[in-house]
């Protein structure tokens, strides 16, 4: 069974040093994770920076954004394609100003009530938006987890299976969820890849249950390969 300790410690320690640096990332509200989060569904995120740092500047609070003419939110976000989630975002801003006096929702409850809003999106903004420890599961967050902690995902789409969700909120740390939590996502979209993981260049991979079974199968194939004349020199 791999470690707790060595899973988190290790984690964090290569996302201090290789978590990539989005202007969403930085610059730190609740509006802006909930803005970058609907550009990045579905979209590289290298490619939805420029089209959220034009948001940024045309709306940049929720009732600038829910006061957006038909058309201005599309242009900001036409390089990036998926045009049905600008109004997915008018929307989601409209009620976050009628229902919530203005103020994006700090609990799950009201968040997946507004418009686009699922429990991923509505996941990181509590975690990056407001600081709270709850787990993330994307497919690439998932891929990792099964991997690493030799997880049976049951469910077609990984986002949907409940036991996931659960098993990855007690690998939170209370402490530095956010760190952890772009950690994952990035090993997941950089190392851990979905067909050709680079185990070597990974932070995890001495306790890795994937990467372990992969070295046995090698090792046994190795094992397995009869010598042949040509695999001694003459
Ligand atoms: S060791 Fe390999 S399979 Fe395991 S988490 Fe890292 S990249 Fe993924």
């Amino acid at each position: 069974m791999p470690s707790y300790s060595h899973y988190i410690d290790s984690l964090l320690q290569w996302g201090k040093r290789n978590c990539r640096a989005f202007p969403w990332r930085k610059d730190i509200s609740p509006y802006r994770i909930l803005v970058a989060e609907f550009l990045l569904q579905k979209t590289n995120s290298e490619k939805a920076v420029r089209a959220y740092e034009m948001v940024m500047q045309q709306f940049p609070d929720v009732r600038s954004l829910a006061n957006a003419l038909p058309g201005e939110l599309a242009k900001c976000i036409e390089g990036i394609g998926l045009r049905y989630r600008t109004d997915r975002m008018t929307a989601a801003a409209r009620a976050i100003v009628s229902e919530f006096g203005g103020v994006v929702p700090d609990n799950m409850e009201a968040l997946v009530t507004l418009p686009g809003i699922g429990r991923y999106i509505a996941s990181a903004v509590l975690c990056f938006g407001f600081g709270n420890a709850v787990s993330l599961i994307d497919t690439n967050t998932a891929r990792i987890i099964q991997r690493y902690w030799s997880f049976s995902i049951r469910a077609s789409r990984s986002r949907e299976d409940k036991e996931l969700w659960e098993f990855a909120l007690r690998l939170v740390p209370q402490s530095n969820a956010s760190a952890y939590n772009y950690a994952l996502i990035d090993l997941g979209a950089l190392v851990c890849k979905s067909l050709r993981p680079a185990c070597d260049y990974c932070p995890l991979i001495t306790e890795c249950a994937n990467a372990i079974n992969n070295q046995g199968k090698a090792r046994s194939a190795i094992k397995r390969t009869p010598a042949s004349a040509s695999t001694f020199p003459k």
